[in-house]
């Protein structure tokens, strides 16, 4: 029963990240003209865990605290909120269902506004746009950070376990991971919830229900994350892939007024969504976190009109009736008059033996928070000269025991920007190890150490109960078929690059390629996916404006 909080004493959780802002009451009254007052009473729940399509409540004279498991045994209150205060995070815009509850501490009046006039407002009205938009985004890191929301049960040794963590890192999903390998409280759940080994792992949602092994599909309906949208009739502007490269294609493009579609495998944001932190990003001097800079972008494409599908994978893709058509994993397909191609790359793996025995539990091709924290007091293994490697080194050297980063350079400074070089050699618990080459994983179930040849032939055997790898990508461009032009590692040539394919179309005879422009006329390329590109979340972004405004471009003249 509720026995918290349940007077106007109860403090109010301080605004330390400016997750908690006020509202003033300029800005009450404008919203004020769109919702409706309501009087509530004490313990009374404005919203409950797993609710959905919930109005947006702004606090007038009265506190509310929100709650996780709300009128259960584990009840934990997450924060607590007085006048000017407003209630909800990032999931009231995008539709997911709500992941705690909000319960009134005292008797009192709030003001409620349905969500698509309150969507409507921050997309009029800048100045409460930032402060909601900043707050949500804010308030799901807290929550991540917290370990509120869904509970992962599963052994660490489960390929699914690590690709239900992996759905739920990318979508920044807020959740808690229950290793069934070291866990008494896992082994008790699933004794509770009448759950065979062989039907893990588990998801539970909102504390009653319980998916076995689900797919990400069925994952993402249970959450209410949006399902993938993929218009029968077409679409004037496709994007596949929704990294950074793709988002601002498809903000740009939908702000121009296409019909736009987003196609992504797993989730918006693509690597930079599972970087902890984005540096050289434009306005940010200390950094971005990636995730916030994915939702964010996401957002403000869906505000723009753009339509995602997600999850989906695209297959193949061919010139249909001068159309471009793209064919997903479920059988059907999309098509566009044009069509932008943003897939990135992957992460490339080291050629060591064993390496699929410890991957996914063992070895990672991310260091985003959720890595790091289940790496505390371990040691650890880097592998990778780049700024990725040099990041992560920095982000798991607050968490790790040790972090020993192996690299073929002569020097750290070759390919990691100097600064980054710099802050992680005055690390404490860093080692460097340079010249050096991978060549073994040592462990049973589990890793426990890695070895290393050095330029001299001297073989190191390092501690390591993790290991992440950051050396160079591999591009997403197997779905392409040899619909356009690709260097010889696999990117896709554009501009000069590129040589028209045998039989290809040319618009009109005074037609020139521009920058951006596959051997397919009629189609761009964007971001890391493009031979030659700057491999940079800045670059990315740039050339998928720009990839829309070419393409524009070319529809004019063709
Ligand atoms: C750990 C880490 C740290 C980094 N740190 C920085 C940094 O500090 N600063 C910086 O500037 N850059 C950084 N980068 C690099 C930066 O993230 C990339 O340059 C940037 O994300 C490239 O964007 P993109 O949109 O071109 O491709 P990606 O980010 O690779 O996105 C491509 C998307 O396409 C999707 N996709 C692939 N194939 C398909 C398919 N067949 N169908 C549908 N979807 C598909 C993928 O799921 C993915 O979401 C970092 C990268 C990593 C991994």
């Amino acid at each position: 029963m509720w026995t918290k909080p349940t007077s106007d004493a109860v403090a109010e959780t301080p605004d330390v990240y400016g997750a908690y802002p006020r509202l003033t009451d300029a800005q009450l009254a404008a919203l004020a003209a769109l919702g409706t007052e309501r009087d509530i009473m004490p313990r009374e729940a404005l919203f409950v865990e797993g609710e959905r399509n919930c109005d947006f409540y702004a606090v007038l004279d009265c506190r509310v605290a929100t709650v996780e498991g709300y009128q259960t045994p584990g009840e934990r209150v997450i924060s607590v909120h007085g006048r000017g205060r407003f209630l909800g995070e990032l999931g009231l815009l995008t539709g997911e269902s709500v992941f705690y509850s909000a319960v009134a501490t005292a008797a009192g009046r709030v003001l409620a506004v349905p969500v698509d006039r309150l969507t409507d407002l921050v997309r009029r009205d800048p100045a409460v746009g930032d402060v909601v938009l900043r707050a949500f985004l804010t308030r799901r890191s807290i929550l991540i950070g917290l370990g509120v929301g869904m509970r992962i049960v599963g052994s660490r040794y489960s390929p699914d376990t690590g690709r239900i963590r992996e759905f739920a890192a990318r979508n920044r999903i807020p959740s808690h991971w229950l290793d069934l390998d070291d866990d008494k409280e896992a082994e008790h759940l699933l004794t509770v919830l009448d759950v065979r080994p062989d039907e893990t792992p588990i998801v539970i949602l909102y504390g009653r229900q319980v998916l076995r092994n689900p797919a990400n599909a069925e994952l993402a309906a249970a959450i209410g994350l949006p399902a993938p949208t993929v218009p029968r009739a077409g679409c004037e502007l496709l994007v596949v892939g929704a990294g950074p490269a793709g988002l601002a294609a498809a903000i740009v493009g939908a702000s121009e007024g296409m019909d736009t579609v987003v196609l992504d495998a797993i989730a918006a944001g693509g690597q930079a969504g599972s970087a902890a932190r984005i540096d050289s990003y434009p306005g940010f001097p200390s950094g971005l976190s990636g995730a916030e800079l994915a939702r964010g972008a996401e957002l403000q494409a869906r505000q723009f009109g753009a339509q995602f599908a997600v999850p989906a994978q695209a297959v193949s893709a061919e010139l249909d009736y001068g159309q471009w058509t793209v064919q997903l994993t479920d059988g059907t397909s999309v098509s566009a008059g044009l069509m932008i191609i943003a897939s990135g790359a992957r992460y490339r793996r080291p050629a060591v033996p064993r390496l699929e025995h410890f991957e996914p539990r063992c070895v990672f091709y991310a260091a985003a928070q959720a890595e790091a924290v289940a790496c505390r007091g371990d040691p650890v293994v880097v592998l990778g000269a780049g700024n990725p490697a040099g990041q992560a080194t920095a982000l798991l050297s607050r968490y790790a025991s040790q972090v020993t980063l192996i690299a073929r350079d002569h020097d750290l400074g070759e390919h990691m920007s100097r600064y980054l070089a710099d802050r992680i050699r005055l690390l404490p618990n860093v080692t460097i190890l340079l010249r050096a080459e991978l060549d073994g994983l040592i462990g049973d179930e589990t890793l426990a150490a890695v070895a290393a040849t050095d330029q001299s032939g001297v073989r190191h055997v390092i501690d390591a109960r993790a290991l992440f790898v950051f050396i160079g990508a591999t591009p997403c461009t197997g779905w392409l078929g040899e619909l356009v032009a690709l260097d010889a590692n696999g990117f896709v040539r554009t501009g000069q690059d590129a040589e028209a394919p045998i039989g290809a179309v040319l618009p009109h005879t005074s037609w020139r390629r521009s920058a951006l422009e596959t051997s397919q006329p009629g189609i761009f390329a964007a971001g890391d996916v493009r031979s030659g590109s700057t491999k940079r979340v800045a670059a990315a972004v740039g050339e998928g404006a720009m990839a829309v405004r070419l393409g524009l471009e070319f529809l004019q003249h063709a």
